[in-house]
This record gives C-alpha cells, sequence and structure tokens, in this order.
C-alpha cells in the first residue's frame, strides 16, 4: 500500500544496514507501515546522488524546469484525495486539515514553476572606474531539507518546489513519524519529469547521524530546516562548519489580539482558524489570547460555543472536525500545559480531560483567566487549547504580545485600520494576520523575526534561499 524504502537516485533501496521503524497511526496506535531507516551510509549515496544529479538539473533552462514543477503541479491536484488520506492516516489531523493541507502542498509546485522563469540579474556601469558590473543569481549547490510532522506534505514541498525551481538537487529527510506522504510523492515527481537523483528522500531513525554527515560534504551548499528552535539552533552549529546557506523555520509562540472595536464575529472566525487549523499544531497557531476587557465575556461565550460544536474522532471519518495529536508524547505535553496552568488560577470553559481509549486525542479546550506565568503562556502549546487573557490598553498588549523570544506570526482584529496597521508595526513578528486568521500562502513569504527563524519560504524570497549573488566585473 506505501512506499517504504529509501528513494535515492531514482531508486528504491532498503537502508545499508537492514534497519527499519515503524509509523503509527494515531487514531487507533496501530503500526501502518515499517520504513527503512537510513544510515550514514545511506546519507551519503543521497549526497552522492544528488551532486551527480545536479549538473544536469542547473543546466536545463529554466523553462523546461518550470514545466516539470507545473505538471507536479497538476499530478498532485488530480490525486488531494490520495494524498489527504494518507496524511490523516500518519498524521491523525482531521479530513477538512489534511485536504487543505494536500492543496497547500500542491501549490508551491505551481508558484515556483512561474517563478522559475523570473530570473533577475543587473547590468550597470561603475560610477567610478566605468566598468561593467554583472549580477546574476545561480543555484548555491545541494540543499539538505529536514521537515516536520505537523505537515507531512508542504513542509517538503515548499522547499523542495523552489530549490528545483532554482537549479538545485536535494536530500530530504522527512519526520520519523510522517515520512509516507513524503515518499508518496516521489512516482509524482518522476511522471513529472524530475530526473533520477534530483529529488532523494532518506527517513531515518538517526537523524542527528545522518544529517550532520551530510552538512559536512562540501557538496551540500544549503540547509533548509522547518522544526523545533532547539533542533534549529543545533543545525546552525553544524551549518557553521562549512558556513552553509541556512533557511530556519522555527518554533512560534503567536499572540492574538482582539481590540473592543473589533468585529466580534470576525474575531472569532479568524481565531478559529488561527487556533483550530491543524487541531493547533501548527508554528503559527495562535497560542495567547489576548481580548480586551470591554469584549471579553462576548468573545469568549462564541469562541467557547464553536469549540464545543467541533466533532473529535477519527479523521478519516467524514464529518469529524478533530482528529488525534501526532503522539502520545504531544498529548501528554499539552495535557501538563493544561494542568499546570489550573493550577496557576486557570478556569476551564471547556474540555481540559484527556479522553479514555485507543487514539492521542485531546479535546477543544477554552482556558480563561490565564496568569502570565503559566507554562502555556511562555512555550508552544502544539495542541486544541486556547490560553485566554484580557487586557486594558494599546501600549500595554504590545509589550506582552512582544515579551517572548519567538516572533514567527501575530493576530490582531480592530475594525480601525490606522490601530491596525500602527500595531502591526509595533509588533516584532515576520507575519500580521490583520482582521484574518489564516497568513500561510505560497504567494508571500513566510518566516519569522527572532528565535523564529532565518529567511523566507514562498513567495519571490523562496527561491532566492537556493541561489548564490554572482557579480562579475568586466570590461570591452
Ligand atoms: P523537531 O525539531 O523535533 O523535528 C523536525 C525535524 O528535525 C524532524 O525531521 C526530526 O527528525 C529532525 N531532527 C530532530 N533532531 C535532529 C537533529 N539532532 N539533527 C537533525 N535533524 C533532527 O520538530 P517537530 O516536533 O517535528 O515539529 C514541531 C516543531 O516544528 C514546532 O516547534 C513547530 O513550531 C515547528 N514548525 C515550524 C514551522 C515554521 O514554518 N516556522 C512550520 C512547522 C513546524
Amino acid at each position: 500500500m506505501f512506499q517504504t524504502d529509501l528513494y535515492i537516485n531514482g531508486e528504491w533501496r532498503a537502508a545499508s544496514d537492514g534497519a527499519r521503524f515503524d509509523v503509527q497511526n494515531p487514531a487507533d496506535e496501530t503500526v501502518l507501515a515499517s520504513v527503512a531507516s537510513g544510515t550514514v551510509e545511506d546519507a551519503k549515496a543521497a549526497v552522492d546522488a544528488a551532486a551527480a544529479a545536479m549538473k544536469g538539473w542547473a543546466a536545463k533552462t529554466p523553462r523546461a524546469r518550470a514545466e516539470i514543477l507545473r505538471k507536479a503541479f497538476e499530478l498532485m491536484t488530480a490525486r488531494l484525495e490520495d494524498f489527504a488520506q494518507l496524511i490523516t492516516l500518519e498524521n491523525g489531523k482531521a479530513r477538512a486539515d489534511a485536504m487543505g493541507e494536500a492543496a497547500y502542498a500542491a501549490e508551491f509546485f505551481r508558484w515556483f514553476s512561474e517563478e522559475a522563469v523570473r530570473g533577475e540579474g543587473l547590468l550597470a556601469r561603475a560610477p567610478a572606474s566605468g566598468a561593467r558590473i554583472l549580477v546574476q543569481q545561480r543555484p548555491a549547490g545541494v540543499a539538505v531539507l529536514v521537515t516536520p510532522w505537523n505537515y507531512p506534505a508542504a513542509m517538503g514541498t515548499r522547499k523542495i518546489a523552489p530549490a528545483l525551481a532554482a537549479g538545485c538537487s536535494v536530500v530530504i529527510k522527512p519526520a520519523s513519524e510522517t515520512p509516507l506522504t513524503m515518499l508518496a510523492l516521489m512516482p509524482l515527481l518522476e511522471e513529472a519529469g524530475v530526473p533520477p537523483g534530483v529529488v532523494n528522500v532518506l527517513p531515518s531513525r538517526a537523524s542527528g547521524a545522518v544529517v550532520d554527515v551530510m552538512l559536512r560534504d562540501p557538496r551540500v551548499r544549503v540547509v533548509s530546516f522547518t522544526g523545533s528552535t532547539a533542533v534549529g539552533r543545533k543545525l546552525l552549529h553544524s551549518a557553521a562548519e562549512q558556513v552553509l546557506k541556512p533557511a530556519m523555520e522555527l518554533g512560534g509562540n503567536a499572540p492574538i489580539l482582539v481590540f473592543e472595536d473589533a468585529d466580534i464575529d470576525v474575531a472569532v472566525e479568524g481565531a478559529m482558524l488561527a487556533k483550530m487549523r491543524n487541531l493547533g499544531e501548527a508554528c503559527t497557531a495562535a497560542n495567547r489570547f489576548y481580548v480586551h476587557e470591554d469584549v471579553a465575556e462576548a468573545f469568549i461565550d462564541r469562541f467557547t460555543a464553536c469549540m464545543a460544536g467541533l466533532k473529535m474522532g477519527n479523521g478519516i471519518e467524514a464529518g469529524v472536525d478533530v482528529g488525534p495529536l501526532v503522539n502520545a508524547d504531544t498529548r501528554n505535553k499539552v495535557a501538563a500545559f493544561v494542568a499546570d496552568a489550573v493550577a496557576k488560577g486557570a478556569k476551564v470553559r471547556l474540555g481540559g480531560k484527556v479522553p479514555e481509549g485507543k487514539g492521542f486525542f485531546y479535546p477543544p479546550t477554552v482556558l480563561t483567566d490565564v496568569p502570565d506565568n503559566a507554562a502555556c503562556v511562555q512555550d508552544e502549546i502544539f495542541g486544541p487549547v486556547a490560553a485566554i487573557q484580557t487586557f486594558r490598553d494599546e501600549t500595554e498588549v504590545i509589550r506582552r504580545a512582544n515579551d517572548t523570544e519567538y516572533g514567527l506570526v501575530a493576530y490582531v482584529f480592530t475594525r480601525d485600520m490606522a490601530r491596525g496597521l500602527r500595531v502591526s508595526e509595533q509588533l516584532e513578528f515576520g507575519m500580521i494576520g490583520l482582521n484574518r486568521g489564516l497568513v500561510s500562502d505560497p504567494a508571500a513569504p513566510f518566516g519569522g523575526m527572532k528565535q523564529s527563524g532565518l529567511g523566507r519560504e514562498g513567495g519571490h524570497e523562496g527561491m532566492l534561499e537556493f541561489m548564490e549573488t554572482q557579480y562579475i566585473s568586466a570590461s570591452w
């Protein structure tokens, strides 16, 4: 049913030592598949394949690369249902979330097929010497891509598509919880015309060792990582050895600010999206709710009613809104955040109890009166828990919102656009949702400030992460 081997140089192979690991279905804790666990030897073979394939790939015209990416978009779009099903099986997210992810993932192939042909450069005259200044963008080299489990398809295509558009070849190491979706994408890329070796997939239980050996290979020039800030920091250390180009999409702790002049229906709808898309397992998930005290009761009542209306269950079943979290650790962490907040004085308006039975379920939960020193205010909850606080004035709420080492995304709800823009400019976050609970868009630069990351994915910027600027000083 699934592809479960390593994908290197266009071939499926077992790990060099034969090792495998299990992937489980978080809805019922059964084993879905046993997947080859790449070794350091396999990692070297994957870089060999990528380095050999890159010459031919980089030499193709931008149009030729663009058409292959466009074909990948079309093939994936025709198979969204299959991808969504696989995403639900290994990640747990409900069908609507999985369909949303599959469509979002496919869009990166379309967007970067369009960007691939918009190469930029410069021809100018040096003011003093009169020499010609020629500037061009060149593919940076083999890229190592490391992705998390929360978006098994989209976090991969958001890196693969711009890398291929730029003329780079890649080795991708998907998360061990969810390697099946990325493996399933490989036959599709073959069909689209991606030559062997241009994209290699290396699932592995030994993430640290296999990634480290690749980052020390002189043929690798880019490391693009999405995951936790702690692991990102480690990879930045390894990348320093060879001075690799780093792209880091790391953790978030998104604040959502609801002002007294907000349209409460719009704010509730936006908050539901910002909190519950992907059942809270998103770096963009609203983590800290700051609601103006004049509208707090109205907002909390309507928001709680919406949360109470969500149906929890096996995400593969129709009508289910909230699937299980990805594994026991994630669920236990969410439960611990709630217990800690309650011990410090928070009140449970909804949910808050781990259900009996199989599967890593946690119900939609609303906490009010959450104190600033609660652990869930300091750290990513990564689950369906809304931690609500109130505020009195603009300056105070901006200070509290910025009081974190993270800076990925913030949400602001107000009818007054002057206030919306004024507040947005004072928030130290790479992305702002202004009267919107969703910012992710392949056409926009996604990324964070402070310890949420380095670089941007998507937009025009996404492809530049895989390119180097070359300047030629010329006379003729
Ligand atoms: P994680 O950091 O534990 O793992 C991410 C990837 O790194 C996985 O493939 C994992 O196997 C690998 N990895 C783990 N240790 C490694 C090591 N020592 N060396 C090399 N690779 C290693 O993150 P996760 O739990 O899979 O994902 C959740 C985190 O990802 C959250 O913090 C979330 O905010 C973040 N995230 C960020 C974005 C973004 O765009 N900013 C998007 C999605 C998720």
